[in-house]
Formats: C-alpha cells, structure tokens, sequence
C-alpha cells in the first residue's frame, strides 16, 4: 500500500497506521475469504481491532477517541477496506453515521453518555434513514415518533441497517412534525438510544451479494418509547444534520472503495507476473499491462479525490460537493478495477478459490450504499450549477 504525497501525517499518527496495518496482515487478510464464506459478524476481530482505537477514529481524546483528523482517520478505513471489505464497512459506517451523528448534534450529556462506549467498540452504532418504502427519496420516511408526556412512541421501520442486529447504539430518523408543503425535509427529527430498548424488534437479516461478513438488518419500531433526551439535535430540523453526516461518510465509502480496489489491483498484478501464456509472463502482453496501468492510475485519482475531501472537511470548509465526487469516482473505480481483475486472472477469476471475485462483489456495495452513483451525479450538478 503506497501513501499519497498529500498525506501529512504526524509520527503518532504514522505509528498508528503502521500498527493498523501490521494487524490486519497477520490476522485480517488471510482470513477474509473465510469470513465471507460464513457470512457470520466478526465479534472476536471487532474487539480486537477496537483495542487499537478504530471505533473513534474522529472522536476527540475527551470522549475516548483518537481525535485523528479525517485524512488520516481515512487512510485507516481504506487499510481496512485493503484487507476486507465487509469489515472495512463495519468500521466506516460506525465511525461516519451513528457516531458522526452523535458528534455532530448531540448535546453535551449525549456525548458523554455514548462517546466513550462507541469510541471504545464497546457499543458499535447502527444508523436508521433508509425505510422499506424510501431510499434514495429519504425524506419520505414513514417511521413517525409522536410526542407525549415524558418523551416519545415511535412506529415504523428501517431497512438494510447495517450493523442493525449487532449495534449498541442506534441513531434513527423519524418524522415529529407534519411537513409544510413541498418542504418534506421538514419536520423530521433524530433519535438516539441504546440496544435493548422495549419496542424495538430486530427483523430480517439480510442475505447479501457482498459483505457478507458485516451486519444488515431490519428495524421495527412498535410503540417504541424514548425519554425526551433521546432527541439527537433540533427537533424538526433533523434532516439537515442527515445530510453533513452524509457528506462525512460518503468520503469513508470512497476511501472503503480505494481499499477494495486496491486488493483487486495488487491481486492482479501479481497474477500477471506468475501466469505464463504463450511462453511469457501475462504482464508483458499489453493487453494486460495496460489493464493494470489504467486501474492504479484510477485508483490514486479516486484517493487524492477523497483526501481532498476530508483535507476540506478537517478544514471547516464545504465538502459536499467534493465528498460527492469523492464517492461517485472513487466506487466506480472500484468496481471497474474489480472487474478487470477478474478477466486478468481469466477462469480462475471466475471461480470462489481467488478473491477477485468478492472484490466484485464487495465493490459493487459501494455504487448503491450512501447515496447511489444516480443520486451523486445529481448532488455534483445542483452544486455546479448553483455556482453558475
Ligand atoms: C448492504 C447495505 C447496507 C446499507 N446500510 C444502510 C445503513 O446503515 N443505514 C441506512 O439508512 N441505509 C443503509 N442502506 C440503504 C442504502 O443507503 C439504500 O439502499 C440506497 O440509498 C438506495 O436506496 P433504495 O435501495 O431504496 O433504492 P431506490 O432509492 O429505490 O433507487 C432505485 C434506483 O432508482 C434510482 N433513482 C432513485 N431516484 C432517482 C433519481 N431522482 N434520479 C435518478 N435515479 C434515481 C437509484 O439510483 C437506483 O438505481 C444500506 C444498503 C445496503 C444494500
């Protein structure tokens, strides 16, 4: 795994990654293939990948986080991505949506309250926006919390929530208030609360293309009661915050997509110097070579996009735009660099005893999760145009 240049970090933050990385060598890559044949949650490498802090990557020492800038808490996602995919979704999504949601809005005694054990690993988060009946159209929600004497009673449910059977702590989206007309943005709010909560049921697991190794499931709220200090940010105003802890972790799915790509680029590279056709290495057919200059040069544009979106975000400036683009080239990228590796290994690309194959489909995740590449192109034109 090559750095980039514009990836400064300090010694520490260089020891770390150096760390990271050494874990996840010894004990994270050589036993991928089998993860995702199970298809069951890592519990015992969660818990050791907490003990080196990748939990709170961006949550400040105070709480029990490594307090890491965003370029550098994303190089350790794309490592993590490098060596499984599905893990490299566990930790992205922990770190940009529950917790980013809960560091973003949250007030003091929230953060006090959850941090430390979301930091630790303790209680991994598990962020609900996307419901049966709206994804993309998020706002169209129909989970809807009521307000009552001492708090609220929500009903209605979630889909594809990762982390959804596993997680601690959950952060979900309902709607409080009716919407004004065509604002349906409006009147939306945010929940936090723990796992274990009377009227929160955990519904079907879902049998996956890719990933298989990390959690997604259904949530359904019935009569679901919350204290009043469950309200995560402003009542009615939740919307907006969804929309920052997006443009957080949609740069986390292009650093998560720079790492699965990369495995299937490295993967490639050295097949083709093995395999012999036609009495030489693969590698000195440019039809193959060519193959491999086009994805590292992709690849490495992909990572420059999505470090200069968190050399943005660390910066206060804004980054929607740039964490669109980020995710948008970075996940296609991936895929593209997943599929040639395939044909690079030819029929043994094809079969389930090479990982070119999970790459593909690990990849393919990244196109839909967080915003489609659809949604994204729409995002990158109303912000280019508006500049006009
Ligand atoms: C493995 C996995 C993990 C996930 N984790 C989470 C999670 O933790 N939390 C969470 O809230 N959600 C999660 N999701 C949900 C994910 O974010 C949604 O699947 C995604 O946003 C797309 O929504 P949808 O599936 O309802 O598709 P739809 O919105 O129904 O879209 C279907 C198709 O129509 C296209 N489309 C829709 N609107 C437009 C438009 N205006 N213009 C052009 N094309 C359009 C889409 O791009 C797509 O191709 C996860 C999904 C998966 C599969």
């Amino acid at each position: 795994m090559s750095e980039s240049l514009w990836f400064e970090a300090t010694a520490e933050e260089r020891e770390l990654l150096q760390a990271v990385r050494g874990y996840l060598k010894e004990r994270v890559i050589p036993t991928a293939d089998a993860r995702d044949r199970e298809g069951k949650f890592p519990f015992e490498i969660v818990r050791e990948l907490a003990e080196l802090g990748v939990f709170g990557l961006m949550v400040p020492e105070a709480y029990g986080g490594l307090g890491l800038p965003a370029r550098t808490a994303m190089q350790i996602i794309e490592a993590i991505g490098y060596a499984d995919g599905a893990l490299g979704l566990t930790v992205a999504s922990h770190n940009s949506l529950a917790t980013g949601h809960v560091l973003l809005a949250g007030s003091e005694a929230q953060k006090a309250y959850f941090l430390p054990k979301m930091a630790s690993g303790e209680w991994l988060g598990a962020w609900g926006l996307t419901e049966p009946g709206s994804g993309s159209d998020a706002a169209a929600l129909a989970t809807r919390a009521e307000a009552t004497a001492d708090g609220w009673v929500l009903n209605g449910s979630k889909q594809f929530i990762t982390q959804g059977s596993v997680a601690g702590t959950y952060v979900v989206m309902a709607r409080t208030d009716p919407a004004p007309e065509g604002k349906k943005h409006l009147g939306i709010s945010a929940f936090v609360f723990e796992a274990g909560a009377k009227g929160l049921r955990i519904g079907r697991k879902e049998d996956k293309l890719g990933l298989r190794a990390s959690d997604t499931a259904q949530l359904i709220f019935e009569d679901l009661h919350l204290p009043k200090d469950a309200l995560l940010g402003e009542r009615g105003r939740g919307f907006y915050d969804v929309l920052q802890v997006l443009d957080g972790g949609r740069v986390g799915i292009a650093a998560l997509s720079v790492g699965i790509g990369r495995a299937a680029l490295d993967l490639a590279a050295r097949y083709s110097v093995e395999r012999k056709a036609f009495g030489r290495a693969i590698a000195e057919f440019e039809g193959i070579s060519f193959k491999l200059a086009q994805m590292a040069t992709e690849l490495e544009a992909a990572r420059l996009l999505y470090l200069k979106a968190a050399a943005l975000k660390d910066a206060g400036r804004p980054y929607t735009m740039a964490a669109a683009q980020a995710k948008l080239f970075a996940s296609e990228a991936a895929v593209r660099a997943a599929d040639q590796a395939i044909q690079i290994l030819g029929g043994y690309g094809y079969v389930m005893d090479y990982p070119a194959q999970r790459y593909w489909r690990d990849a393919r995740l990244m196109e839909i999760g967080e915003g489609t590449s659809e949604i994204l192109r729409l995002v990158i034109a109303k912000k280019l145009l508006e500049t006009l």
